[in-house]
């Protein structure tokens, strides 16, 4: 490992990622080029990439379009029955192979998402390893589509269900979690027998064109994984009009996500989505106060506030709310925040201004009507994407940060009386991703965790993703699951087949 990452001098980091990147540009590790029908395509346009941390552009990418994701549609058409009549165990050995390429390149996928998506290298390496998991995960999961044999309702009849690649699948992906995101989708696809051509985020080409190089070195066949880069709007087009596209998985804003979902009812695409959360962390006043807090800001702060399982409302007891509050602030004042190539930062820059730009807003908006505001000082100069982290506390349902996912390293504690009245404050939302509750009795977790309207909840845990669970949401936080045993059937289809007159 040639790859020297020192504290920097400057406060801005200037020159950071582009010094890092050049390492891997020598190494042949940047590539600006998409994966089309086995190629690589430089294309005539280019688009540039940036370190969000410092605005500075640091590589350019091919600019696709339209043409070149109807020759991928074309080419994954015909890598189709070949990769479907694989026996499951061989596409696993080459699933297997892509995640032990991941995992050998770790460092270099991880240099790659901090420097355009800015997460802490520590949190980025955690990705790699988190993705390279759903990999190796469905690699197993392809050798179990069993199907199912159903007791008969006739006489002299086999009931029979089958399970089959559904086809062709599309994938559009966010920047939060550029890779891990990439192969939670092409690792189910893939061993379910499907190709899938993907849309990575403008903001975060590089990690997913990286990976798209791993794939074909692990023996991924030519129109089997493809990875398309450019205008969002022009590539997602083909993709939803094109009848052979069977399956289409977003991951994203729930604004978005609606766009999709509406444009794929054209074609009748089987469609998975996991959009926006609004995760409610209900903190009963019987709990161990530091262990809450330590929870709470694992939800809050991991990947500096912009995953979609971040704890956006805090709910505390009114019993412990004063001690629960003091003893965030005090942990919270801890954090460092900077570029996310410097080893001493926990939070680094938000990827897109706009989310920056959102945050402020929630802080003035809950200010203005009433909420009290600590922000930790860092004396250093950061750029406008850099949000210190701050609470707000005395925060009420009137506030956009209560109302809102906020998708930034802003905490919101609003204090409540009852479980009864806790419940109902965090079931008032159109989302339900993921919740968190800390409670010492097992009556209370067991009631609470029936009556919350989410997908995935924490009980006096803030961990609890990875390759094994059903990730996924309730209401307008999505539709389907991803990871598991039940995100292969996401790409495949159930045939029904009833072999009958089959008594003597
Ligand atoms: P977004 O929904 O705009 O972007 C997600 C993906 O959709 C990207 O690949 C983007 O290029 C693509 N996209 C955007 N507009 C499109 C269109 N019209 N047609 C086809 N594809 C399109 O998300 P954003 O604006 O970058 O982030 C805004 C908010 O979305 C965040 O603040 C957060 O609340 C939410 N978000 C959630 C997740 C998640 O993990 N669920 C991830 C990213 C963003």
């Amino acid at each position: 490992m040639d790859l020297q990452i020192s504290r920097p001098k400057h406060s801005h980091s200037t020159g950071l990622a582009r010094k890092c990147l050049e390492s891997l540009r020598r190494r042949d590790f940047v590539s600006g080029a998409a994966l089309v029908d086995g190629r690589w395509v430089a294309g005539e346009k280019r688009d540039f990439v940036f370190d969000p941390a410092t605005g500075e552009e640091i590589a350019t990418v091919a600019r696709c379009d339209a043409a070149d994701m109807k020759i991928a549609i074309s080419a994954a058409e015909r890598s189709f029955p070949a990769w479907r009549e694989l026996l499951p165990a061989k596409r696993g050995v080459v699933l297997r192979s892509w995640a032990s390429l991941m995992l050998n390149h770790s460092e270099e996928l991880a240099i790659l998402v901090t420097s355009e998506q800015g997460k802490p290298l520590a949190e980025a390496r955690q990705e790699i390893a988190y993705g390279a998991g759903f990999l190796e995960w469905f690699a197993a999961e392809g050798e179990r589509a069993y199907g199912e044999t159903i007791p008969s309702h006739t006489l002299g009849s086999l009931l029979h269900v089958r399970m089959q690649p559904i086809g062709i699948a599309a994938a559009v992906t966010p920047w939060n979690f550029p890779v891990a995101m990439i192969t939670r989708k092409a690792g189910a696809a893939l061993a379910a027998g499907c190709p899938i051509v993907v849309k990575p985020a403008p903001e975060t080409p590089l990690s997913a064109l990286a990976v798209a190089r791993l794939a074909i070195e692990a023996g991924v066949p030519c129109g089997v994984f493809q990875v398309l880069v450019g205008d969002p709007v022009e590539l997602s087009a083909p993709l939803l009009r094109d009848t052979r596209i069977r399956a289409l998985s977003f991951t994203g804003s729930t604004r978005v996500g609606r766009l999709l979902l509406e444009a794929a009812a054209e074609t009748v695409k089987k469609v998975s989505l996991e959009l926006g959360g609004h995760a409610p962390f209900i903190v009963f006043d019987d709990v161990d106060v530091d262990k809450a807090v330590e929870g709470a800001m694992a939800a809050k702060f991991a990947t500096s506030g912009q995953d979609c399982l971040a704890a956006n409302r805090i709910y505390v007891q009114k019993g412990i709310y004063s001690a629960f509050v003091k003893a965030f602030a005090a942990k919270m004042a801890r954090l460092k925040v900077g570029h996310g190539l410097d080893p001493a930062t926990n939070i680094g820059p938000m990827t897109k201004s706009s989310v920056a730009d959102k945050c402020r807003m929630q802080i003035d908006d809950a200010v203005t009507k009433g909420a009290q505001v600590f922000s930790i000082k860092q004396d250093e100069c950061l750029g406008p994407n850099f949000i210190l982290p701050s609470l707000l506390s005395d925060v009420t349902e009137h506030m956009l940060v209560a109302r809102e996912e906020t998708f930034g390293p802003v905490a919101a504690v609003l204090p409540f009386d009852s479980e009864e009245e806790v419940v109902a404050r965090a079931n008032a939302s159109e989302m339900g991703l993921a919740g968190y509750v800390y409670t010492d009795s097992l009556r209370q977790a067991l009631r609470v965790s029936e009556q919350i309207e989410c997908g995935m909840l924490g009980i006096n845990t803030a961990s609890f993703t990875g390759p094994p669970i059903p990730f996924g949401g309730w209401k307008q936080s999505g539709i389907g699951r991803e990871g598991s045993r039940h995100g292969i059937a996401e790409y495949m289809e159930l045939k029904y087949v009833c072999f009958g007159d089959l008594a003597r």
